[in-house]
């Protein structure tokens, strides 16, 4: 997943036997990045969290995400753990064409994934005229 630094400068390195069994894991979908930045919001509270593959659903399961989680401090264990995470309910503009999922995980600490980083373009902006039509 992403290799960009999203917010928070914590950072977690997976050695390759490490890779090799999360990329063996059956029904996993994601090919494992040696180096994932922690998906949280700067400064906090609580683990440090990394996605680090998803699993596919199957007759038995619901489709699951494994996070990585570790103490400020321990990015390389032994306190490091992966583990699936239900995830977090809250959707942007619910309901709509323009419905976003957060992407994070139930419970998170800080800002939801939809509230990260700002506008890419001008088309991300929305122009003043179009605010106006809902201050009435
Ligand atoms: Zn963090
Ligand atoms: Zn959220």
């Amino acid at each position: 997943m992403s290799l960009h630094k999203i917010s928070c400068p914590a950072r977690t390195t997976f050695r390759d036997a490490e890779i090799a069994e999360l990329e063996a894991l059956e029904n996993g979908v994601l090919r494992v990045e040696r180096s994932l930045w922690c998906y949280l919001q700067e400064g906090h509270a609580g683990l440090h969290h990394t996605l680090t593959q998803g699993l596919h659903g199957t007759e038995h399961e619901p489709a699951r995400t494994l996070w990585t989680r570790w103490p400020d401090g321990d990015e390389h264990g032994p306190l490091r753990e992966t583990l699936a995470l239900p995830p977090c309910a809250e959707k942007f503009l619910a309901g709509t064409v323009e419905e976003e999922c957060c992407g994070l995980y139930e419970g998170h600490a800080g800002r939801h994934g939809f509230e990260f980083g700002p506008p890419i373009t001008e088309a991300d902006i929305t122009p003043d005229w179009v605010l106006r039509l809902f201050e009435e």
